[in-house]
């Protein structure tokens, strides 16, 4: 039964994406068609070797537009991989470039190609007071790297041990705590300050850890933050749907992993959730009630946060049944194949 509210469909603001890895090569030319469904993503720099200055961003993006099908819509802005050896002079460039969205700072060894990440943040504060002055956003990934913290309490530490006292420190500069994945998280964006916000992925919103630890083993849902409890999923889900929503965005953190990195002793951490992103967000929203809130999610408040005026395009979502393919070719090799969020799953909105 349709109703006001069950909608058919809805019209929501072109999304922009605040956290998305299409890593390089034969990958990045695999999953760049389906990676590109929002108008603008912020790319993560994280590849081998690290994106570390302005030219090579540059150079990266270019990279990006080529392997974009044609016809496609999609503006990539970059973030730009912070180390403790970076000038003060590339701030000023990243500043100057309105290509650049951030700076991305990695916890040395915290994730997927994160080794020339930062040891100790005290070292880089001249590169953060230089930010603060020019107006850059400091991107963080907030998880300690220490090996004998609790994976689950990474987070929490991250934010009482780096974050606190950097924001003490720095009171001005932007920062976005991203894909925050516990309660705790949650409820310390919506008491922080506003140079304080967070993006939020849709695995995060949508599933616990029974999705990746709950029966047989699933690399595929395995990604650095773990995703948590069920009660760390609901505390986000009130962050984003509730009265501070506004410090909240869309990031997808989208992350593709050749099977043969998965299906293996150690298997590599990330999620590749662009072909489910916003249909599972939909969902999540319809779930809680609050589709009113799913265009400032997606498409507005993470722009606003940014400085960028939100895209005037809109696009619709029907309440339909939509299958999420099995896998995605890369290449001609089965083991290079990238598994989706949701594989084979039929999820219940399809973006029209
Ligand atoms: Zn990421």
């Amino acid at each position: 039964m349709i109703s006001a509210d069950r909608p058919a469909a809805i019209i929501i603001r072109r999304p922009d994406d605040m956290h998305l890895h299409l890593r390089d090569g034969a990958m990045l030319l695999a999953v760049a068609g389906q990676s590109a469904w929002a108008g603008r993503a912020v790319v993560m720099p994280n590849l081998s070797p690290p994106v570390t200055t302005v030219a090579q961003a540059l150079a990266y993006r270019q990279r990006i537009l080529t392997a974009l099908p044609p016809g496609a819509e999609f503006d990539p802005r970059m973030a730009v991989y912070l180390t403790e050896r970076t000038p003060v002079d590339e701030i000023d460039r990243i500043a100057d470039a309105p290509q650049i969205a951030c700076v991305k700072y990695y916890p040395a060894g915290a994730t997927t190609n994160a080794e020339l990440g930062v040891g100790d943040w005290r070292r880089v504060i001249p590169l953060l007071e230089r930010m603060a002055q020019r107006g850059v956003i400091l991107s963080v990934h907030g998880e300690v790297s220490d090996a004998d913290v609790d994976p689950f309490d990474r987070e929490t530490l991250f934010v009482e041990r780096i974050l606190s006292p950097m924001m003490a420190q720095l009171p001005t500069l932007k920062i976005v705590l991203e894909h925050i994945s516990s309660a705790a998280a949650a409820t310390f964006v919506r008491q922080a300050p506003s140079t304080l916000a967070a993006s939020v992925t849709p695995h995060h919103l949508s599933f616990n850890r029974s999705l990746w630890a709950g029966g047989r083993l699933n690399p595929h849902g395995y990604c650095h933050p773990v995703i948590k409890r069920e009660s760390d999923r609901l505390a986000l889900v009130a962050a984003v749907t509730g009265e501070d929503a506004p410090r909240f965005f869309l990031g997808t953190d989208s992350a593709p992993h050749p099977r043969s990195a998965k299906a293996c002793d150690r298997a590599a951490a990330g999620v590749f959730s662009a072909p489910a992103a916003l249909p599972l967000t939909a969902q999540v929203f319809a779930e809680a009630g609050a589709l009113d809130k799913l265009s400032a999610f997606v498409g507005e408040n993470g722009a606003r946060f940014y400085g960028w005026s939100a895209l005037s395009s809109r696009v619709t979502l029907a309440r339909e049944a939509h299958r999420i393919a099995d896998s995605v070719p890369v290449g001609d090799d089965p083991a290079q194949a990238v598994t989706p969020l949701c594989a084979g799953q039929t999820l219940n909105w399809r973006v029209l």
